[in-house]
């Protein structure tokens, strides 16, 4: 008698072959492929570049044996699974020292994309939960590397390490390659000094990171000491050249702020570097994080009517714990002037917010300055629009390669074209009259 295995009734379940076909055959291979594919990329790339560039490579090693002695050198780092390895490079000083680094790529000792190589020393300085980044390999380039040379790098860099571990693919890989080439050809690939103070056409633009730039308005608040803050682009600086009385109101500022790309190009020009683009649109967010936390309130002053308003909620939604003291519209009459400011002192806001433009924001700020009591001020520009939803912000890779200012220029073609087409080679431009005249 052929005795029936499965047993019948309710909790019985039928097999389904063809679902363990696929999770054991092509589920498994559909994972290896997905973790092979980065690597099957660098090899690709690594070998082509290597053939390609043969020639170049070979005259570089002959200028590094003729001038040091020595083909190679290697530095002592810590790979994948903190297995040590040793990075190439090319003797010598001459250019091109680097492309070595390919062979490191070609073997598997790094990648192109992966988090930056670390040092023994720099490893035995890492939280348990940083050892994520050993299960990649160690890249050539980083979206870390690439944000802090656009300026951009906000989070630190385990935070950077742990999104690009999730999120790893080769289209990802490709696009952090060629954002990172773009990102070396704007702000140069070298480190370059990067002073407290950055000077451009008589302004001083302080050269400091997010962080620092938040708890200095924070503190400015439990100091009671008052403080306006700008924010400058290439666009500010080109006014700033012409018009006398915003140059003034900005040598009065507490604090002028870097904003865009344009200021690191420009750095770059002048031989220093940017510690960060401390703009108002990244800074925002940022500091309603912080006020949430300590408890101050802000004032939202300026956009069209309704789009102070639709940001606060927006605010109010991501921070539960944020205190907006008031909203108003940037569009009033002279006469309602005094009645605005009342408004705004009477709401007992610590922070206000003015997003009129530059440079009427810096204009007004400076003329109401003795009459207003929000304890740190700040000029926004277009802030409350993105904030609102009624305007998109650049994606990400957009602002990784510095062209957020494209992206606003498709936005508003009409009122941005004079800005940016003209104003970005007028700014660089008088950077290099700059730099001609400081040498
Ligand atoms: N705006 C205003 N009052 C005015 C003129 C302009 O509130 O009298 C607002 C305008 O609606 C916009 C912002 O000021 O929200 C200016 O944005 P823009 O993009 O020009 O500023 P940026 O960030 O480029 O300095």
């Amino acid at each position: 008698m052929k005795i029936d295995p499965t047993i019948p009734g309710p909790l019985a379940y039928k097999t389904n072959f063809l679902l363990i076909w696929w999770r054991i055959w092509f589920e498994q291979t559909a994972i290896l492929l997905m973790d092979l594919l980065p690597r099957t990329f660098d090899i690709f790339l690594s070998l082509f570049l290597l053939i390609a560039l043969a020639p170049i490579l070979l005259v570089r090693a002959i200028v590094a044996k003729v001038s040091t002695g020595k083909v190679l050198n290697a530095e002592p780092l810590v790979g994948r699974f903190r297995t040590p390895f040793w990075r190439l490079c090319f003797g010598g000083d001459a250019l091109g020292a680097k492309f070595a680094v390919l062979l490191n790529i070609l073997v598997g000792d790094m990648a192109f994309a992966g988090p930056r190589p670390m040092t023994e020393e720099e490893v035995s300085r890492l939280t348990p939960e940083q050892g994520i980044r050993f299960t990649l390999r160690p890249g050539l380039f980083s979206p870390y590397r690439l944000r802090r040379k656009i300026g951009i790098a906000y989070d630190n860099e385990t935070v950077s390490d742990i999104n690009f571990y999730y999120s790893e693919t080769v289209k990802g890989d490709v696009g952090l390659v060629a954002r990172s080439v773009i990102g070396d050809l704007l702000a140069g690939g070298d480190l370059r000094p990067t002073p407290p103070v950055l000077h451009f056409f008589g302004v001083d633009i302080v050269n400091t990171t997010m962080d620092e730039a938040v708890d200095w308005m924070v503190k400015r608040v439990r100091d009671s000491a008052p403080a306006s803050v700008a924010f400058v682009n290439p666009d500010c600086l080109n006014i700033a050249c012409k018009n006398e009385n915003y140059r003034q109101v900005l040598s009065a500022a507490e604090r002028v702020l870097p904003d865009g790309i344009g200021i690191n190009i420009g750095c770059r020009m002048l031989g220093v570097s940017l510690l960060a683009n401390v703009n108002g649109t990244d800074l925002f967010p940022r500091l309603c994080e912080r006020a949430a936390k300590e408890g101050l309130s802000l004032f939202l002053l300026g956009a069209k009517p309704g789009i102070a308003e639709a940001a606060s909620l927006n605010l109010r939604g991501r921070f539960p714990e944020l205190r907006i003291a008031g909203v108003r519209d940037g569009f009033f009459a002279a006469e309602e002037t005094g009645q605005i400011v009342k408004e705004i002192n009477d709401s007992n806001a610590d922070i206000l917010l003015v997003a009129f433009g530059a440079p009427k924001q810096e204009l007004w700020l400076a003329e109401h300055r003795d009459k207003l009591k929000p304890c740190v001020r700040l000029g926004v520009g277009g802030l409350f629009d993105f904030y609102s939803g009624r305007l998109p912000r650049a994606p990400v890779w957009m602002r990784e390669i510095g062209l957020e200012w494209t992206w606003r220029l498709l936005q508003e073609p009409g009122r941005m074209w004079r800005r940016y087409l003209i104003g970005n080679p007028l700014f660089l431009y008088r950077v290099w009259m700059q730099k001609r005249k400081e040498m």
